[in-house]
């Protein structure tokens, strides 16, 4: 495995590779891998024949009192797990490489990045936006592969690739959890013992809204209070917000017609968790 940290040497890699006819995957981390980073990077591996896959703790996307400077982060580790799956190319580009002094410019997907998690984070989804811009210019990737770990942060990057008229194919990839069901997240590292497992209930209530749904129920509020109910049993969960949203634009939903995202954020500990779910009605329904 090649370990790149410089922009330019990586365009030179990705142009020679693309020039000989290669398919190039890519996969966007900030480390601190997991299961989940990993799934990604196999599902990589299936769409293309050259894999890149890049660890960048993005400083633009956290705002000054986030979680940047305790971010988690183990490179050694990081770069075993890689290699291990057999990836090309780990970029590993330094903060000054990716915002050169004098950078001014960034991309902004507008309506999607008010909402839910960008409601609460503001800055955090131009961030990404760009980020991820600055990262296709430079990987030149055919085909990407993001988490809908991060549904709101997939659409996105969806729609900006739509409107920038970016040649990559974007690959929406399932949640990996581990077995008691908590959604695997490199902040679960900030978890003591009993936070992770209060740390379950963000999962039970997402099983909860299947269960009402599958019985018939279509009112997003009578949904949504259901979940908040089952998080409250948590005594250790802080609500920041529980969603019931259209699966595309993210706009809130009052009645589920077909399938609807409920999206929910809970902080536990020093932990800010994300989880989601699309919930489908069974045809005919
Ligand atoms: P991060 O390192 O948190 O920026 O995540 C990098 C990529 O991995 C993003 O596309 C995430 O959505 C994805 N990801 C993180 N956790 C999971 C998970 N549990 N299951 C699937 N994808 C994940």
């Amino acid at each position: 495995m090649r370990i790149i940290r410089k922009t330019t040497e990586m365009a030179v890699w990705s142009q020679a590779e693309r020039q000989q006819g290669q398919r190039i995957a890519f996969v966007a981390t900030m480390g601190a891998l997991h299961e989940g980073h990993l799934s990604l990077v196999r599902e990589a591996k299936k769409r293309g024949n050259r894999v890149v896959v890049s660890i960048f703790v993005n400083p633009t996307q956290f705002a000054p009192a986030e979680d940047f400077a305790a971010y988690p982060r183990n490179f050694v580790r990081d770069r075993g797990l890689l290699e291990t799956e057999g990836v090309d190319v780990l970029f590993h580009p330094a903060a000054e490489d990716i915002y050169p002094p004098g950078n001014q410019t960034h991309v902004e997907v507008k309506e999607l990045s008010k909402i839910l998690c960008g409601a609460r984070r503001p800055g955090h989804f131009q961030g990404v936006a760009t980020v991820v811009t600055k990262l296709f210019n430079v990987v030149r990737p055919d085909v990407a592969i993001f988490g809908e770990k991060d549904y709101q942060q997939l659409q996105i990057i969806r729609r900006l690739v739509r409107d920038l008229f970016l040649d990559v194919e974007i690959v929406g990839h399932p949640i990996v959890r581990e077995s008691d069901g908590i959604a695997m997240s490199s902040r679960n590292e900030y978890l003591n013992a009993d936070e992770r497992k209060a740390a379950r209930c963000l999962s039970r209530s997402l099983h909860r809204a299947e269960c009402l749904v599958r019985r018939g129920e279509t009112s997003a509020k009578a949904i949504a209070e259901a979940v908040v109910a089952e998080l409250h049993n948590e005594p250790l969960a802080v609500v920041e917000y529980v969603t019931i949203s259209d699966v595309e634009t993210l706009e809130p939903l009052e009645q589920i017609r077909q399938s609807a995202l409920l999206a929910l954020s809970v902080t536990i500990g020093q932990a800010r968790l994300i989880d989601n779910k699309v919930l489908l009605r069974s045809s005919g329904e």
